[in-house]
């Protein structure tokens, strides 16, 4: 990974060179033990862009490794150190990362497959997302991140409009980019595509608001490419950022109540077979909620007559990746299916890219590849164990779960 370029290079060659300088930027680290992986120094962090922390390096922490953070007899988040060390948004990214039970070597993936192993195709479709970014990393952005982690406001609003200034959040023209939306004129003043800066500050429809009248006079005079450069603009020239980024957020949640966004797709549903007779079928599902920060996981077993015999529902105080909550979801029906006695199981789940995974087939550098091997030491306790796919009945077991106190 450390050849130098060189001009009169082959043609190969110089693929070869641009194509692991693609992995370069877009692998991550998966944590088993943390000891490889440094803090600040490697991506690790489950997000595309940036990948890196964006929390300011703690003095007496720039070269920690990752096994800091983990306590390695209970094989969880040392939660009191990432919450002291890092930004809100960034400590909740990091305590979602579920962490196997047992400490195996940190790995480099792919993460932009769900296999885990880079492909000419799954590399051109990252480099195309980041090139719809806005570049990342820069010293002005450091400082534009501190500026919004000083707010004096909630971390809410903090969150928002550090989503903003990335672009990250749904705008007309960011849903229609993603092919979401056909077209992304505003809705209010039909007048001009509706980015972010044009959502919560330059459209006319706005003219209304009462909140900073100063401020708000500028609207007509100033004009910002941007987001980004226009939040820079008021921290830097004391316009009352924390009046603002309230105003900001209230106009977004309020058009966002008004107009739905993203249509739902109604989910195909699967017909539910009972097993043969005398083994008995664990269905399983886990469901995650942004919102509450939990998720929940259902689990019903039934016998050969298609009688349930048990069924288990628990919340999780993180919202898990839709991956991620899938098996863990497994790992806690096997664990329930041993303590209840049962030895001859199905084991059915609905999401193809776990059951795959369960399977054994191409897992191992899978971004909850570990949480697998869980999986599959716990199933090696059954005497009879198939896996299958087709599953609907433990949904709302697993969104009951975050109702239980
Ligand atoms: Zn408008």
């Amino acid at each position: 990974m450390e050849a130098k370029e060189s001009r009169s290079g082959s043609y190969v060659w110089q693929s070869i060179l641009y194509g692991r300088d693609v992995i370069q930027r877009g692998a991550r680290w998966r944590i088993g033990s943390g000891r490889k992986v440094r803090v600040w120094q490697h991506h690790w962090l489950p997000r595309k862009h940036p990948p890196l922390l964006c929390s300011p390096v703690v003095e007496g922490f720039e070269n920690a490794t990752m096994d800091l953070l983990i306590d390695a007899e209970t094989r969880t988040w040392n939660e009191e150190l990432v919450d002291g060390l890092f930004a809100p948004e960034e400590a909740e990214l990091i305590k979602r990362i579920p962490l196997a039970r047992g400490s195996a070597e940190d790995i480099l993936f792919w993460p932009h497959s769900s296999n885990g192993r880079y492909s000419c195709k799954t590399g051109y479709r990252f480099l195309k997302e980041e090139n719809e970014l806005i570049p990342f990393g820069e010293p002005v952005n450091t400082k534009l991140w501190n500026g919004i982690w000083a707010l004096n406001c909630p971390n809410k609003i903090k969150n928002f409009m550090w989503r903003a200034c990335r672009n990250s959040v749904p705008s007309k023209v960011n849903l229609m980019r993603r092919t979401i939306l056909q077209e992304a004129i505003c809705e209010r003043c039909h007048q001009v595509e509706e980015s972010v800066v044009h959502a919560v500050w330059s459209c006319s429809s706005l003219d209304v608001v009462r909140s900073n009248l100063s401020l708000w006079g500028v609207r007509r005079t100033q004009s910002f490419v941007d987001f980004k450069e226009l939040l820079s603009w008021i921290i830097v020239n004391h316009q009352d950022p924390e009046l603002f980024a309230i105003t900001v957020w209230t106009i977004w949640h309020h058009q966002n109540q008004q107009i739905p966004r993203v249509p739902a797709v109604p989910r195909p549903r699967a017909r539910w077979v009972p097993p043969s007779n005398g083994s008995f079928k664990i269905n399983f599902n886990g469901a995650s909620f942004r919102a509450e920060n939990k998720s929940g996981i259902g689990v019903v077993i039934r016998d050969g007559h298609g009688m349930v015999i048990a069924s288990l529902s628990e919340k999780l105080p993180r919202a898990y990746g839709p991956e991620e909550v899938e098996t863990l979801a497994a790992a806690m029906a096997l664990g329930f299916a041993r303590e209840i006695g049962v030895d001859n199981v199905v084991l059915e789940g609905d999401s193809s890219i776990v059951m795959t995974a369960l399977r054994g087939e191409d897992h191992y550098l899978s971004a909850s590849g570990l949480s697998v091997e869980d999986v599959q030491l716990l199933a090696a306790h059954f005497l009879n164990y198939f896996r299958r796919d087709g599953n609907k009945l433990v949904h709302s077991l697993a969104r009951f779960a975050t109702f239980l106190v």
